[in-house]
């Protein structure tokens, strides 16, 4: 089967290697769709993991089921999720599913971005799930990204009729107003320096969207909410300066989510003074669980996201390449899914 292994941002190639065999309560699934995730397009993250074949936003369809696999047969149409916890441990007992120590050594083989791809028993007990049948594979990409947004607004605490100031309207900023307008939020504030985002954030249900090319952005936050800024903030980028501009863009009593790690060196100076008065709350929200995608599925069978709205470009898996550009230049797009015949 073809692979595509990444070695470098700028060195991705394609390889050949055998399919692998199933095992027991295993399953094979050939890969009909996967997107690129805005991770996958960080260059230092990547750097950091590679060689690896990437891509793990995948859905396909199950070829093979090893011995013991009653919950899925050959045909089957499936989300599979690239990790996956064990449900008993002290982690998962409290919901912590990411920080469960099988979640973080579970992994689909070879990856997601291969014609074929191997679930182990973890993640296919765990977290695959089958597709609708009025879902597209397309459709099914979308689980983890959604299910990642999920999880950052149920750790947001977002209620509705509160206000939420989302900074970056690539894909995951574009899924956070989709997710916080049908949540029932009051009021949603996006901020991005592409007008193509900006312009498609209010087509998904943004009441605004800020230029930071015309002014700062706290100022012009303030100047629309009469200085009561947002009871939650959504920090995108991993960038220490949009961190900043996310902790004074809050609400007092607010909360600002650290969507995006930052590089391992860098360090955020905070005033504790700053955040003691105006009791802010700092909370990071990294990746999703098994309980994350089951809410994103059903988010996608109703509609509020689905492949229309968020794709906005398709490639067959011979032009990877230039669908990795494509994602890595986030200029006009919102996702990009690479396609399998
Ligand atoms: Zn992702
Ligand atoms: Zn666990």
């Amino acid at each position: 089967m073809k692979v595509a292994r990444l070695y470098d941002a700028a060195d991705i190639r394609f390889e050949e290697e055998p399919i692998p065999k199933v095992g027991p309560g295993e399953a094979l699934i050939r890969t009909r769709a996967c997107g690129i995730c805005s991770g996958d397009v960080m260059g230092w993250y990547m750097k950091k993991k590679a060689p690896l074949v990437f891509g793990h936003e995948p859905a396909g369809e199950v070829v093979e089921v090893g011995l013991g696999v009653t919950d899925f047969r050959s045909g089957d149409r499936v989300f599979v999720h690239h990790h996956s916890p064990c449900f008993t441990c002290r982690a998962c007992c409290r919901g912590e599913f990411v920080q469960c120590p099988t979640w973080r050594t579970s992994r689909i083989v070879p990856g997601g971005m291969a014609e074929y791809f191997l679930v182990p028993k973890e993640n296919l007990s765990g977290d695959t799930l089958q597709l609708p049948a009025d879902l597209s594979f397309a459709d099914g990409s979308l689980v983890e990204p959604t299910a990642c947004v999920v999880k950052s607004l149920r750790k947001s605490g977002l209620q509705a009729g509160e206000r939420i100031f989302i900074i970056g309207l690539g894909i995951m900023g574009q899924l956070h107003v989709a997710l916080a307008r049908h949540a029932g939020a009051e009021s949603v504030i996006g901020a991005d320096f592409v007008p193509y985002r900006r312009e498609k954030a209010l087509q998904l249900g943004a009441d605004l969207a800020l230029d930071p090319t015309q002014g700062k952005i706290e100022d012009q936050l303030r100047d629309h909410t009469k200085g009561e800024m947002a009871e939650v903030v959504v920090v995108g980028p991993g960038s220490i300066e949009a961190m900043e501009f996310g902790i004074r863009c809050a609400a007092k009593g607010g909360t600002v989510v650290f969507f995006t790690t930052s590089t391992p060196e860098a360090m955020l100076p905070i005033s504790p003074y700053y955040l003691y008065f105006n009791e802010i709350r700092l909370i990071p929200s990294y990746s999703c669980g098994p309980n994350d995608t089951r809410d994103a599925l059903r988010l996608i069978r109703e509609g509020v996201v689905t492949a229309e709205k968020f794709i906005t470009h398709r490639f067959p898996f011979s032009a990877l390449h230039e669908a990795y550009r494509n994602a890595a230049e986030a200029r006009d797009s919102i996702k990009t899914l690479v396609e399998f015949l």
